[in-house]
């Protein structure tokens, strides 16, 4: 599964890669928040305060074949 973040209000590209529910396992980052936190909690692009209603996530299934 990857998960994808974009902005809610302008569309940028917040973060692209494994599901954070699985880094979360890992301890590789903490949760969506540390996300947020690393631009400062605002996009870059439009200023628009991010949060969890804020921003789109997406979830996917890498489609991958023979899995
Ligand atoms: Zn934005």
């Amino acid at each position: 599964m990857s998960e994808k973040i974009n902005c809610g209000n302008c569309g940028m590209l917040l973060y692209f890669g494994e599901e954070i529910k699985r880094r979360l396992y890992m301890r590789a980052i903490p949760d969506e928040s540390a996300v947020y936190a690393g631009y400062g909690n605002v996009c870059p692009r439009c200023g628009n305060p991010l949060s969890d209603a804020s921003v789109k996530v997406q979830i996917k299934r890498r489609a991958t074949h023979g899995s």
